[in-house]
């Protein structure tokens, strides 16, 4: 076995939605707390997440600046990029 088979996948700018339907449905338990009148409009949600996926801080769906889930971060409609890329 060759040392790289040891080494575990970093997955760079990727969300939830892209990992295993288990990863997703803890996400949506997360996101279903936050009061619908409380969240980012779709559009700009959507808009938010693909500033995330071409950010460097962007791994394992997790950004590095925060500490968030990328997609809890931007669901929140007064929810701030703690690198004001959005
Ligand atoms: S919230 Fe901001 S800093 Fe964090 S991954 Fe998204 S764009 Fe990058």
């Amino acid at each position: 076995m060759s040392s790289m088979d040891d080494k575990k996948k970093i997955c760079r700018r990727c969300l939830i939605r892209d990992l295993a339907e288990e990863d997703r449905k803890n996400l949506k338990k997360y996101l279903d707390v936050i009061e619908p009148q409380d969240r980012a409009d779709p559009v700009e949600y959507e808009r938010r997440l693909s500033v995330c996926r071409e950010c460097d801080l962007l791994v394992e769906a997790t950004c590095q600046a925060c500490g968030c889930y990328a997609e809890f971060r931007a669901f929140g409609k007064c929810s701030r990029c703690p690198k004001k890329k959005w």
